[in-house]
């Protein structure tokens, strides 16, 4: 049964208390077990609503929803002029339903509701407006041939840009709405059909997008939403043979059992995995600026950003003292409910999460970090942790080798520009990156040298609809955003004609 929280907002009890369906085909469904999972408000650890708990079967059923509304249905004979319209309608709906959805947000993932409505909601639907204006402008080339062994032959050869098909997503808990809306949006402006999977820990915005997608006007089948864990629902997408393409959000371990997944039918992959970005300061930059940018780059969203600055280098004249700072930030930060309005951190998101966290921080010192703030869990009921900056972190260590997802951050000294960039580098990941210097050719060099798909220079988790976001090594497969992100759903078609 439901208790409901009481830092549930009024204007959302009524969504909450009705059933959480799956949306298949246009229609709200339950799950075809009848089963569903408890949805928690991680600021509480109190239920505050039942989602429907879809697996294969249902997954099954909302693959021949979008097969059937790509093959014939409205959308595949809508001119992408409308088609935009239609997307552009979804960013205009998400910014009339702002405060609501922020409030959604902060309910299920805990984030502050400032966060959620300036970053999150804003950005969720600035990314359907900036994908309405490339359904008109996806085109290919003309091109012309010189065949070797056709000479003197005349051809006219073109290519044909083609929405991929049916494409499954699978999206984390840590920004979810704005995550479902990376996800759509490229998918929609090409105009292919989608059986989007929400992570099981933060179903709730997905489903509310769901109803104003429907309301928007997108076709019955176009979008297909099914609630439910990763190891039964998840995998049935990675694994469908009539799912032609997977993009996944979320650790690179399930990221690598994708790409198992998928090989059955060859479906295309595209991941967004994990990251241990570093984050460098030097003795020329604007500390006071730097160290700010520093405690921002892993504090924000309570550290749970694949791009969070969790390896922190200062060159070692000015370590002590960016340690210290970034320090005071972390024991000053008022951490609490994400509806408190005096809150700057909330909860983890998860009772699982906050194991994981506390984990790292008893093998951190362990091994001999010292936690100069924080280090500790905060008692419950709600799954906080204290913001936490550690010293004499070294690279052998899991707290600077591993991905935490978690408000901690490890300090590390560097000399001069060569082992500072051997020790960024020095990792599975390549996310992204940030330099803080006053030096142009300083940050130059590290931009072009460091190994990430994001490099910000006196700035950190600068995120745009226009730019592109993605990984290199284990951190990922493609790009999100931007134009870079429609190439993930389209394909190439060459056509060639003899004149
Ligand atoms: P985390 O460990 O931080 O929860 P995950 O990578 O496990 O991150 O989760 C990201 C998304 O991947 C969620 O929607 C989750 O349900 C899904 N997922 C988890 N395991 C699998 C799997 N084996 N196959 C497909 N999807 C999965």
């Amino acid at each position: 049964s439901t208790a409901t929280a009481s830092s549930v907002p009024a204007a959302l009890q009524s969504f909450l208390s009705q059933p959480k369906q799956l949306l298949i085909g246009g229609k709200w469904v339950n799950s075809a077990s009848g089963k569903h999972f408890d949805v928690f408000d991680p600021a509480t650890d109190q239920v505050i609503a039942q989602a429907a708990e879809g697996d294969a079967a249902d997954v099954d059923r909302a693959v021949k929803a979008a097969r059937a509304a790509f093959d014939g249905g409205p959308w595949s004979k809508m001119t992408a002029s409308n088609r935009g319209r239609l997307i552009w309608r979804v960013g205009e709906l998400i910014e009339e339903h702002a405060d609501e959805l922020a409030q959604l947000e902060t309910l299920d993932n805990g984030k502050p509701l400032g966060v959620a409505r300036a970053a999150d909601v804003a950005l969720a639907a600035d990314m359907f407006r900036y994908m309405a204006g490339w359904a008109t402008k996806i085109e290919g080339n003309t091109i012309p041939l010189n065949v070797p062994y056709a000479p003197g032959g005349e051809f006219h050869a073109f290519t044909l840009k083609e929405p991929i098909g049916v494409v499954g997503q699978i999206i984390p808990w840590n920004f979810p709405l704005l995550m479902a809306a990376w996800k759509l949006g490229p998918a929609l402006a090409t105009g292919c059909t989608i059986v989007l999977k929400p992570a099981e820990q933060t179903p709730l915005s997905a489903i509310r997008l769901g109803e104003l997608i429907q309301e928007a006007g997108i076709p019955d089948g176009v979008v297909n939403i099914i609630t439910g864990f990763g190891e039964t629902a998840g995998a049935a997408i990675a694994s469908h043979e009539q799912i032609d393409k997977v993009a996944f959000t979320g650790s690179t371990e399930v990221g690598k059992l994708i790409i198992g997944a998928a090989a059955g039918n060859l479906k295309k992959v595209t991941l967004e995995l994990g990251g241990k970005s570093p984050n460098v300061v030097y003795d020329d930059a604007d500390l006071d600026m730097a160290i700010a940018g520093a405690a921002d780059a892993i504090f924000f969203n309570q550290g749970q950003v694949c791009s969070a600055g969790s390896r922190l280098f200062v060159q070692k004249g000015i370590y002590d003292d960016v340690v210290a700072g970034v320090s005071e930030i972390a024991k000053n930060l008022k951490v609490g409910s994400g509806f408190d309005a005096s809150t700057q951190m909330g909860p983890l998101v998860s009772r699982e999460q906050h194991d994981r966290v506390t984990r790292f921080l008893k093998a951190g010192a362990d091994q001999g970090a010292e936690a100069v703030a924080g280090g500790s869990a905060i008692d419950g009921p709600g799954y906080f942790v204290q913001p936490t900056v550690l010293k004499h972190a070294t690279e052998e260590m899991s707290v600077v080798r591993e991905e935490i997802f978690g408000p901690v951050v490890a300090a590390m000294p560097f000399e001069n520009d060569g082992d500072l960039i051997a020790q960024a580098n020095n990792s599975a990941y390549g996310l992204a990156s940030g330099i803080w210097t006053r030096d142009i050719s300083k940050a130059h060099r590290f931009a072009k040298a460091v190994k990430a798909g994001t490099v910000w220079i006196n700035c950190y988790s600068i995120f745009d609809a226009a730019l592109p976001f993605g990984g290199y090594k284990q951190s990922g497969w493609g790009r999100e955003m931007g134009h870079a992100a429609l190439e993930n759903y389209l394909q190439t078609k060459s056509v060639c004609i003899s004149l």
